[in-house]
């Protein structure tokens, strides 16, 4: 039996099928390389969906994380902890005037927003207001609420009843923004760059419409950075591409350098909206998070990562462009912001898909044609040159280029 019939075969046997797997076991990850158990090395470009922003195994994460599991692991929120004060600190100062709320996952950070603007509208401001309008092509998640409010179908299939208090409006589309806003819309969620949709900006105009619609409304708006945020597009959250100013933020994927994390970041006059009793979760903010994720954000700013992000994206979407170039009938589209960047074939993409992997190059496949790549920030350049040049080579392959 092959290694890798062997996870799948135990893989099916003892966890639930949830998951379309990569013919590929990892057994252990350094850097932007993930490691098989024949020690073959793969160039990761994914990092673990947009998690491992700083490399697998970050040498000063990894000790932060082992001197604070020496100290304290876990002690719950009916305590006073120093590490959540730490890490609020420092994520607040990224959007002024707000606090924090600590969790687990992405879908939980958006649960947090969803259950914190029905409660702002019914208790702060007094009003019955209740409806969150989201973009189709969007992905929030996977718990009721969030996948309610997923502008997918299949996310939502054999799920319903689904929950009320939800529309979803066509994303760009600024004309039936306008037209769908009622006496009950209470918020505008968004992605600013849809990721699991097929990494699409949303247009600087339908972010001037939804500014504009949210101002003469009185509208929350909620941008979920949970895949864009924490330096992933060239700045700290990718909304600051655009003139927006949310109101809630959700963060999760990278916070806590692999860690499971998730943040909703609430202004303070929206915060004030949950007192104690009304919101809660055990293993949020717990201080080996608090403290992976602390170290993530100072070698985040001591090592220019930001800035690092935005001028490798630049060269890399530079490199695809040129491949674009040569491949006209093959490539449709390049899209993105720093290092999270989309290349969407005229062609199913899952041959060519499976071809990298082959090659060593690890990179994800999603709405079937777009290649999303989401490498950790610290790739090198050359990196980036080597996958242009593999793929570059591939789309040469009539064969690997048909349905
Ligand atoms: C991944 C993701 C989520 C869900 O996060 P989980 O941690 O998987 O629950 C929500 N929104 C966006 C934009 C995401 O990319």
């Amino acid at each position: 039996m092959s290694e890798v019939d062997f996870f799948q075969k135990n893989t099916s046997d003892y966890i639930c099928p949830t998951y379309a797997r990569y013919p590929l076991a990892v057994k252990k990850a350094k850097g932007c390389k993930l490691y098989d158990f024949e020690d073959r090395e793969y160039l990761d470009l994914l990092a673990g969906i947009s998690v491992c922003n700083l490399g697998h195994s970050h040498p000063e994460i990894v000790e932060s994380i082992k001197q604070q599991a020496e100290k304290l692991i876990h002690v719950s929120n009916l305590f006073y902890q120093e590490e959540q004060i730490q890490l609020a600190r420092k994520l607040t100062a990224t959007f002024p005037d707000s606090k924090a709320f600590f969790c687990n996952s992405g879908a939980e950070a958006n649960e947090g927003a969803i259950k914190l603007t029905r409660r702002y509208m019914q208790k702060i401001k007094n009003q019955t207001r209740f409806e969150i309008i989201t973009l189709t092509g969007s992905f929030h998640g996977r718990t009721m609420a969030t996948l309610t409010a997923t502008g997918q179908d299949k996310i939502k299939d054999g799920f319903a009843p689904l929950l009320p208090g939800f529309k979803i409006i066509r994303f760009n589309d600024e004309q039936h923004l306008e037209q769908s806003i009622t006496k009950d819309t209470a918020a505008i969620m968004i992605e600013v760059i849809q990721g699991e949709g097929g990494v699409k900006p949303v247009t600087k105009s339908f972010v001037a419409k939804i500014s504009e619609l949210c101002q003469k409304h009185d509208l929350l708006l909620i941008v979920d950075e949970i895949q864009t945020g924490i330096a992933r597009t060239g700045r700290f959250w990718a909304h600051e591409h655009y003139q927006l100013k949310p109101d809630i933020i959700t963060t999760a994927k990278a916070l806590a350098g692999g860690l499971p994390m998730g943040a909703v970041l609430a202004r303070n006059n929206v915060a004030s909206a949950f007192g104690p009793g009304t919101h809660g979760t055990t293993f949020g903010g717990s201080p080996i998070s608090c403290m992976a994720a602390l170290k993530t954000l100072e070698i985040i700013e001591r090592d220019n990562i930001i800035s690092m992000a935005a001028q490798k994206g630049l060269m890399l979407q530079a490199e695809l462009e040129n491949v674009k170039k040569r491949h006209p009938e093959k490539i449709r589209e390049i899209r993105g912001q720093g290092l999270m960047v989309g290349i969407e074939l005229t062609f199913p993409g899952n041959k060519i898909w499976l071809a990298l992997l082959e090659k060593g190059f690890v990179l994800n496949l999603t709405q079937d044609t777009v290649l999303r790549l989401l490498p950790p920030l610290i790739i090198e350049e050359d990196h980036l040159k080597s996958f242009a040049v593999a793929l570059d080579q591939l789309l040469g392959s009539k064969e690997l280029c048909e349905p």
